[in-house]
């Protein structure tokens, strides 16, 4: 195997799944990590040592197992804090996904804060989880919802973005910092700064981004930051909403019952602090534990190291798909402009048969429109084949997905 910033060879032995064969050919090759990643031996051993030794609710009784849950649960809250360096660990809430995150937003930010006549700006880029509640939110106040373009080449229009914030309407932005279609990575420290000028909240959609980069909320600014566990090592079932503290000390919660109050009386609640006024009901504790595995397993690799190693795989992967004929691959043609994912169509051939016929190889990749259905009206296109990559892959596995797309271009006589 190359030599290459990572050492996936010893690397992808932490990865069980991917010794998987299908249909009899060599190991799987997964290609669908913007989607979801696989976990390493780690977190799996982690959510059942957990189950075999701990398993308790949290934040009520008094036993030992119920206080080593609830302190393991609280140290991932802390190990959260680190990662992206927020400021307080009271500013991270758990969801159960990005998903959930944003809507958490929209409702309890949305509601208070957006009237008729106020324009909420997101971009062409989004994923359906940062347009539709949104949109919900526009309905149920009277406001407008007004989108970013991009150009050709998947960027963002930002002199559209600076004429907009600067007339006034606008009372939020919210934004992925990177395109899960095109991987376009927006430049979201300048977005912030300018949407702050004019005293605009920025919500970042770090779907993408926290994953594969070292993202930091103190340095780039942003009011919230929205990301899931499940695509970076972790479990399903578990979502991060990062807010400042004095905007999330001042937000209704978003769902109401137990362990998000302080007192309750026959007509009214004394809400919890932050970051319990949001986390309603028993959480997904396992899965919250679990997670802390997977960030101690980014933080020992690091996440400047992962940028690279994804930087490097792109740029080859570019430069190998670009040999191919027919092949139209979405988005920004220079690697350091965007993350590890790649979508392309190849003459006509639909996205689901060359994913059936890639299947058959062994190669997992995504087809279909990836939630951006907005995204695919603008490239004119109902759907593309998706391939996106993670700390585990290699560029033998571009070399695999290579020979495969040149296969089904001779099945398809093209
Ligand atoms: N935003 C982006 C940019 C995404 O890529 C995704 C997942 N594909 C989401 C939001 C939604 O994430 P989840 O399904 O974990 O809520």
């Amino acid at each position: 195997m190359q030599k290459g910033i990572l050492d996936t060879n010893t690397l992808r032995d932490d990865f069980p799944i991917l010794k998987r064969k299908i249909g009899g050919t060599s190991e799987i090759v997964y290609l669908d990590n913007a989607a979801t990643t696989q976990k390493p031996l780690a977190v799996i051993r982690s959510i059942a040592e957990y189950y075999m030794n701990h398993n308790s609710n949290i934040h009520r009784a008094v036993y030992d197992f119920a206080e080593e849950s609830t302190r393991a649960y609280e140290l991932t809250r802390d190990k959260v804090a680190k990662f992206i360096n927020a400021r307080f660990v009271e500013e991270i809430v758990f969801t159960r996904n990005t998903t959930e995150s944003l809507n958490l937003l929209a409702y309890s930010w949305g509601r208070n804060n957006i009237k008729e006549g106020d324009e909420i700006l997101i971009t062409e880029l989004e994923h359906h989880s940062n347009i539709v509640p949104w949109q919900v939110l526009a309905r149920k106040t009277g406001a407008k919802l007004c989108y970013v373009g991009i150009d050709d080449n998947g960027y963002l229009d930002l002199d559209y973005f600076i004429q907009k914030v600067e007339t006034g309407t606008v009372k939020l932005v919210s934004l992925s910092h990177m395109s899960n279609v095109l991987g376009t990575i927006v430049p979201i420290k300048r977005i912030i700064k300018s949407a702050h000028k004019f005293g605009i909240p920025v919500i970042v959609d770090g779907a993408q981004s926290v994953p594969h980069m070292p993202v930091d909320v103190q340095e780039l600014d942003c009011d919230f930051l929205a990301f899931s566990a499940h695509k970076m090592l972790g479990p399903t079932g578990v979502g991060i909403l990062f807010g400042k503290r004095e905007l999330i000390e001042n937000m209704d919660p978003f769902l109401a019952g137990g362990d998000m109050i302080k007192e309750v009386f026959k007509n009214e609640t004394i809400y919890n602090e932050v970051p319990y006024k949001f986390e309603a009901g028993t959480p997904n504790i396992a899965d919250v534990v679990g997670f802390a595995a997977a960030l101690d397993y980014l933080s020992e690799i690091g996440m400047d190291k992962i940028r690279k190693h994804e930087i490097e795989l792109t740029d080859y992967a570019l430069d190998c798909l670009s040999s191919v004929e027919q092949l139209t691959v979405y988005g920004p043609s220079k690697a350091i402009d965007r993350g590890g994912v790649i979508s392309f169509n190849i003459g006509d051939i639909h996205p689901h048969d060359l994913a059936t016929i890639l299947n058959k190889r062994g190669i997992a990749i995504r087809s279909g429109h990836h939630c951006a259905q907005v995204l695919m009206e603008r490239l004119k296109v109902s759907s593309t084949s998706r391939a996106s990559f993670y700390i585990y892959n290699t560029m033998k596995d571009i070399d695999k997905l290579m020979y495969a797309l040149n296969e089904a271009r001779r099945i398809f006589r093209l």
